[in-house]
């Protein structure tokens, strides 16, 4: 008995077979086993046997063969990936490698090659042993069937039941890239090729030659959690340190979810005009138009259907790079720890850059849940015993990176004015949205709307920053400025501050609409998306 149950096993689990398809997982555990996936084990053994069906009920060899041949292909793909970029083969990162100058990557092929070499060669003397070593068939083919069958029910039933979970935990990492390649990827290229960039009547004011703009997009950040708020932990100690930083206390966003806030903030569509995202004018758009060299680096996803739609505007820059190459969905990422710390390298890259006039948009993988997985270990520093509390000590981590972050580019931005005085130069950090962290007595977590918005969803950080030369050029802007600090402001309005900020002419500026104009309306009854008076909530 134990005998047949061991042949059937052995039937099941082919040995070389099996170390062709885990070799892959392994190194990836190796490399990175954080960002690694860590079903890949669990996922392969439920549909190696599924994949051996066809063998065994027909008993023509060729079919074994194929799916070593498949497995092999694949196995090859997944290792290089490892071994090249540090991370796993996914939709994003091949994405990112089409976005690569040749010349750039096959330098840098040529320095890994060896170690790649090392892997390869006894990769493919395994290849060899799973083509020739094709497993015997000791029981009836009806068993066979039976054995795989139970096997694979038992596995189904032992992880989430439900689709996105299922695609991430039950599935080997290939027929994931598959797939976000047949359904997402089209719909991200659909979405690039219908948003166009549109040439705007705008033109810069005389006087202004050379200017910076950076704006910085935060995911998910609540000021009710930072310390710059008065929050009772000190989240914020390297904000709360700077004397050049200009904080507005007053400011909610319209929506409370990523891309219509996004789109809100970055197009002239607000929630009173409505506008289509699509046929609304963006602040790329504008800057493009004027002559700016314009430029989009995000540790968001590409692609995904929470991504496209923003992703569309990114590709409009004069350079876009995403760094988050790790997940091929929305899902998967929210998942991954891609640290927001990624984008200072680009970011300086670009800042030296000799355009006169620049626009960059940072966009922040920010204080997106799963909160453990925006902060490295580091900054683990708040905990709690109580397991409601330890979820709020996760998120106050988060911010407490994030603080960081902010902090460091706003260093960035500042050591790089030190070398060029004459720029002008504006930094705006704001988040796309707030976030609830059991922040009121409906106890809810995430920032999800069940009929209307919690005032925590909305609640968000703005912060500006203004280098030397524009304080001392403008002393008038900048009193006024810091005079509105304490103004209601909703963030779909941004468009208009960025372009009185550059100081930009066009009659698509609204100056009641700009937070930093002397004209500014601070009687906009702030309706939100839900159809609330925000200040009567
Ligand atoms: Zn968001």
């Amino acid at each position: 008995m134990i005998i047949k149950v061991l042949k059937l096993i052995e039937q099941v689990y082919p040995k070389y077979l099996v170390l062709l398809v885990l070799i892959p997982v392994f190194v990836g555990y190796i490399i990175n086993f954080d960002v690694s996936d860590k079903y890949g084990v669990f996922s392969n053994l439920l549909w190696i046997p599924i994949a051996t069906i066809p063998y065994y009920l027909t008993k023509k060899n060729i079919f074994y063969q194929i799916i070593v041949i498949f497995y092999f292909i694949v196995g090859l793909l997944e290792i290089t990936h490892w071994l090249l970029l540090k991370g796993p083969l996914s939709v994003a990162s091949l994405l990112a490698i089409s976005n690569t100058n040749f010349t750039e990557a096959s330098e840098f092929v040529g320095v890994q090659s060896i170690s790649l070499l090392l892997f390869l060669i006894p990769y493919t003397i395994l290849f060899y042993l799973s083509l020739i070593n094709i497993p015997q068939k000791y029981t009836s083919k009806y068993n066979y069937f039976l054995a795989v069958i139970i096997l694979f029910i038992i596995g189904l039933f032992s992880i989430m039941p439900t689709t996105s979970e299922f695609l991430v935990k039950g599935t080997p990492q290939f027929t994931r890239v598959s797939y976000a390649y047949m359904s997402d990827y089209k719909k991200y290229s659909k979405a690039i090729e219908s948003n166009q960039l549109k040439i705007v009547d705008a033109k810069l004011s005389s006087g202004n030659d050379e200017q910076l703009f950076v704006l910085i997009i935060g995911e998910s950040a609540s000021r009710n959690h930072m310390s710059l708020y008065n929050y009772k932990r000190e989240t914020n100690p390297r904000l709360n340190k700077r004397e050049d930083i200009i904080v507005f206390d007053n400011v909610v966003s319209p929506y409370s979810n990523t891309i219509n806030s996004v789109m809100s903030m970055i197009t002239e569509s607000n929630v009173e005009n409505n506008l289509p995202f699509y046929d609304a004018k963006d602040l790329i758009d504008v800057f493009s138009s004027i002559g700016f060299k314009t430029y989009w680096i995000s540790n968001q996803p590409p692609l995904g259907w929470a991504e496209n739609l923003i992703s569309s505007i990114g590709s409009k820059t004069t350079s876009y790079e995403f760094v988050n190459t790790l997940s091929n969905s929305s899902y998967e990422s929210d998942l991954k720890s891609s640290y927001d710390a990624k984008l200072f390298k680009p970011f300086a890259k670009v800042l030296k850059d000799d355009a006169p006039n620049k626009f960059i948009v940072l966009h922040l993988m920010g204080n997106h849940l799963l909160y453990t997985k925006r902060y490295p270990s580091d900054f683990d520093v708040f905990r709690s015993k109580n397991e409601k509390q330890q979820i709020i000590a996760e998120y106050d981590n988060s911010i407490f990176y994030n603080d960081y972050v902010i902090d460091n580019l706003l260093t960035i931005v500042k050591k790089n004015n030190l070398k060029k005085p004459q720029q002008s130069a504006k930094v705006i950090y704001l988040s796309d949205h707030g976030e609830n962290v059991f922040d009121d007595e409906q106890d809810i977590l995430g920032h999800h709307v069940i009929k209307t918005i919690p005032k925590a969803n909305v609640e968000i950080p703005f912060l500006v920053w203004l280098s030397p030369s524009f304080i001392t050029a403008d002393s008038t802007k900048f009193n006024i400025i810091k005079s509105n600090i304490h103004k209601p402001f909703v963030s779909d309005d941004l468009f208009h501050a960025i372009l009185d900020l550059s100081s930009i002419e066009s009659p698509l500026l609204k100056k009641q609409r700009s937070l930093f104009h002397e004209n500014f309306d601070d009687k906009r009854i702030r309706i939100l998306s839900d159809g609330m008076d925000y200040d009567k909530k």
